[in-house]
């Protein structure tokens, strides 16, 4: 177990565009902003979605996609840095019709109806993501 302190800095609230991908857009207000690091939430509806598993015995993702279109009932994840560009981490709870629900690991091909964002800055060391022998992820160096 390791743990960092870090402070809150800027909260930024956005409104993604429709028929953007939901991971390339949250990264993109990261990058306006100059967020290194920074917890998300988020809730919108997608037009299409990909979710993934992983798969602790391979090590290896399996994307699927769910029936769209869905509500983006939660979206909870971060931002931080991998080989020198911003990673976005997120996991989705999404609803279809009939409100039964799925969920995962967001993939790209997430296409965005509607969403609004909020990005929670996190200031302090920067928070990397390096290979991990263990898990076989990319998880955060020094912690
Ligand atoms: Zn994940």
């Amino acid at each position: 177990m390791g743990a960092r302190e870090y402070a809150r800095g800027r909260r930024v609230v956005a409104r993604l565009p429709h028929g953007g991908d939901l991971l390339e857009e949250i990264a993109a207000v990261a990058d306006a902003h100059g967020m290194q690091a920074a917890e998300l939430r988020a809730i919108g509806a997608l037009q299409t979605a990909r979710l993934a598993f992983y798969d602790q015995t391979s090590h290896e993702y399996g994307e699927f996609s769910v029936a769209a279109p869905v509500e983006l009932v939660g979206l909870l994840g971060n931002v931080s840095r991998r080989d020198g560009a911003t990673a976005v981490h997120a996991h989705a709870t999404l609803a279809g019709h009939d409100g039964a629900c799925v969920g995962g690991h967001v993939a790209p091909g997430c296409v965005i109806f509607a969403c609004e964002l909020l990005l929670q800055e996190l200031v302090g060391e920067p928070l990397e993501r390096e290979f991990d022998e263990v898990t076989g992820l990319p998880l955060w160096r020094g912690l």
